[in-house]
């Protein structure tokens, strides 16, 4: 089976979901939500700000995203990621935090778990953040489980690749970096990866792809934020993939308060105490003003 059938078998579970129509208010919101007792999870929408493409934002291309199945399948398939990562990661490291990442650390809530792998809460001060599908700026073996950083990563990849950044010419003409870091490259054969120093293992970003699983720890903790919190607050997320949507499906079976807010369909809408339809940044200023003044 080629790279392209596999990737097309990524269903759309949002196929046919309408954006719904808002229910309750912010100031609502506000009123059911204390920080201190609030569990937050945050999707691609808390980011698009920074300048990271949304792949499910209404008007984004669609793109094929890169399947678990498909990196572990074949030396050419790693090659083909790991040479557009190691060219998008120099622009991908340059994103930094927006307000919104900087007001959910000031509001620092009981817990934060989140679906980006951009590494930005961090970035912006909160901790700890439970980054349920991984983050970018780790690498995992495959075979050890060690991990490295990115960085380090991206320095064997220069050693081992020299003239790569200068003469790799991308697709289309124009830098767009991808969700996963990556750009699209015209040419990568004869681009080298390094395997595990300590156990000639396979390399992988420390992400969760499409077809995988949550790490079983992370995937525990976050079940223990939300079963701690007594609401919860859905930002940026469509929670398309079932990490997040169980999570709002258990904070409803014990009936805590659920507060949703992104501008597209959710796959929580009916389950929401109150709906904003709308962008996140300004919901989360108000939410920091109401708290603790401008
Ligand atoms: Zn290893």
């Amino acid at each position: 089976m080629s790279t392209s059938q596999e990737l097309r078998r990524v269903r759309d579970p949002l196929a046919g979901l309408e954006t719904p129509l808002q229910r309750g208010t912010a100031s609502e919101a506000y009123s059911l939500l204390n920080p201190a007792y609030t569990a937050v999870i945050t999707g691609a929408g808390v980011s698009t700000d920074s300048g990271i493409p949304d792949y499910r934002s209404p008007g984004s291309p669609s793109r094929s995203p890169m399947t678990g199945q498909a990196f572990r399948a074949s030396h050419n398939n790693r090659q083909l990621y790991w040479a557009r990562g190691y060219v998008g990661w120099e622009h991908y490291r340059q994103f930094s935090p927006n307000q919104t990442h900087y007001d959910l650390a000031a509001l620092n809530p009981a817990s934060l778990i989140t679906q980006n792998v951009d590494g930005l809460h961090r970035a912006a001060g909160s901790d700890p953040v439970l980054e349920l599908h991984g983050s970018l700026y780790q690498v995992v073996c495959l075979t050890c489980g060690r991990v490295w950083s990115r960085d380090w990563m991206q320095e064997q990849l220069a050693g081992l690749n020299p003239g790569f950044m200068t003469s790799a010419t991308v697709a289309g003409g124009d830098v767009e970096i991808n969700p996963d870091g990556d750009v699209e490259l015209n040419e990568v054969t004869g681009f080298r990866i390094p395997d595990c120093p300590v156990c000639h293992g396979i390399l992988k970003p420390d992400v969760v792809y499409f077809g995988e699983q949550v790490r079983p720890q992370v995937a525990a903790a976050a079940t223990q934020a939300v079963e701690d919190a007594e609401s919860v607050l859905v930002l940026g997320s469509s929670l398309a993939v079932h990490s997040a949507l169980r999570l709002v499906r258990m904070a409803s079976r014990e009936q805590k308060p659920i507060v949703v807010v992104t501008d597209g369909p959710t796959r929580a809408d009916d389950l929401a105490t109150v709906r904003v339809v709308g962008r996140v940044a300004p919901f989360v200023a108000g939410w920091r003003a109401e708290l603790m003044g401008d």
